[in-house]
């Protein structure tokens, strides 16, 4: 056989930077560097919206109000309780021909402090956390933390929390058994090794000197954080303070192809999104950018994917257009972007190399997930995986077809399903990542230039 003949024949993924072209590179570059500016200002769900919200306004989007009159070209954002945001640019066509959309979510596994956290042991003070979302615990211990969130006083006045971030601020830590003494420890499966009542953020060890009760180092840092916040120890009952990894995104390997961080999982995606709708040039369809919240714990909640907010917006801009949410519904098109698996040659046996998708590779597209026999799958369909695949091949947009990893190795969802379930064709896409849920992942600048490439390719062409 020849070889145009072979080539013809196979499917022959090839490496991105095997393809790249210079111009690229310069594109490639800058929205990787705006990329990790964007993370290193949004560590939680809410500072995601403050960033998208800041960018959005200086970018000429408006705060968007029921009853509003809306044109083809408005660009309107709705901030969901401070914790979801969606973002649309309107289309020539009127919303009964359906919207594009694209649905990440911004909230990260993490450790959020328990509603009375705060205590003293040995002369130690500690915050109590539960954490939130599919965490390794063991990963989560010496690693120095940043604690960022929002407190509402009893007064009913708010304040918003950040410590660590700054770099003249203290950072905390949970600490961990010396191997010494780790010989017990050291038994343990991985996973209870470090159980979750162990993961007690340490707050301070000096006591209060002008003091003769019990309890100084406690009483010393509420002091402290009265001082600062003003705070007393009962306001942590509304409070939602989030202890996050405190190091910002940096370039990793010698030839600085990828990107460490905290939160690529599921910011690395938002980001490509925001990015999309920024830049997509007059759409014909509505474009919308979500940021949903919750997804990590089952897209629960007003501010998860379930909530009904999605509906109440898309209606009122149906109402306005003098169409209706189901018949838009119906013609939509839904990109759940959301990260999958790297492959890792470091643990090959949970991948299954022929599915698997690889750095450097392109945006991934999964066509189902789930777990086992695709339970708590959102499959999309031939038709839907023909056209996005065609969409990205006219366009020069690297992409690669993945599974999360081998079928009895486990699973996992996104948000597609609960789009799915609205009558909407979805598909999941979105970057590979190596260590996910950790504290530190690691992306390709590559695949996270081609995601981008290809929200946008979506907003404006299909
Ligand atoms: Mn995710
Ligand atoms: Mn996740």
């Amino acid at each position: 056989m020849t070889k145009e003949q072979r080539d013809a024949l196979l499917y022959q993924p090839k490496n991105g930077y095997d393809r790249l072209t210079q111009a690229e590179e310069q594109e490639l570059n800058a929205y990787c560097e705006a990329y990790k500016s964007f993370l290193d200002r949004s560590k939680t769900e809410r500072e995601c919206v403050f960033t998208a919200i800041r960018e959005a306004e200086a970018r000429g989007f408006v705060a968007y109000r029921p009853g509003m009159p809306v044109k083809a070209g408005d660009k309107l954002y709705w901030n969901n309780r401070g914790k979801a945001i969606m973002l649309a640019v309107i289309g020539e066509e009127d919303l009964s021909h359906g919207a594009n959309i694209g649905a990440a979510h911004t909230d990260a596994p993490r450790l959020d402090i328990k509603p009375n956290p705060l205590y003293e042991d040995a002369e130690l003070a500690y915050l109590k956390t539960h954490h939130y979302g599919g965490i390794r615990k063991y990963q989560w211990v010496t690693v120095p933390l940043e604690l960022h969130g929002k407190i509402v006083r009893r007064d009913g006045s708010e304040v918003y929390v950040t410590i660590g971030n700054d770099p003249s601020d203290p950072q905390l830590v949970i600490t961990d058994l010396l191997p010494h003494l780790g010989r017990e420890q050291g038994k343990k499966p991985l996973n209870e090794a470090i159980p979750s009542e162990s993961l007690n953020i340490l707050m301070g060890s000096r006591p209060e000197s002008d003091d003769d009760g019990k309890d100084r180092v406690k009483l010393s840092v509420l002091r402290l954080l009265n001082e600062k916040y003003g705070i007393v120890e009962e306001d942590f009952i509304s409070a939602e303070l989030e202890a996050v990894p405190a190091a910002n995104a940096r370039d990793i390997g010698l030839d600085r192809s990828m990107i460490g961080a905290y939160g690529h999982d599921d910011r690395v995606c938002a980001y490509a999104e925001l990015a999309a709708i920024f830049d997509a040039k007059s759409p014909r369809k509505t474009a919308v950018c979500i940021f949903a919240d919750k997804e990590e714990i089952g897209s629960e909640g007003v501010s998860g994917m379930q909530g009904e907010a999605f509906e109440y917006f898309m209606e009122c801009l149906c109402k306005a257009q003098g169409t209706d949410l189901r018949t838009c519904l119906a013609n939509s098109f839904c990109l759940s972007a959301d990260v999958c698996a790297a492959f890792d040659p470091g643990f090959p046996e949970v991948f299954e190399r022929k599915n698997a998708a690889y750095l450097n590779y392109g945006v991934g597209l999964c066509k189902y997930t789930g777990a086992g026999g695709k339970s708590g799958a959102s499959d999309a369909s031939s038709e839907v995986v023909g056209r996005i695949r065609k969409l990205l091949n006219d366009h020069d947009i690297a992409w690669q077809m993945c599974e999360l990893g081998k079928t009895d190795a486990g699973g996992g969802g996104t948000v597609a399903k609960y789009m799915a379930k609205r009558n909407i064709d979805t598909l999941d896409a979105g970057v590979p990542v190596l260590s996910m849920h950790a504290p530190f992942e690691v992306v390709s600048k590559y695949d996270c230039y081609m995601t981008y490439r290809a929200v946008k390719a979506i907003f404006e062409k299909n």
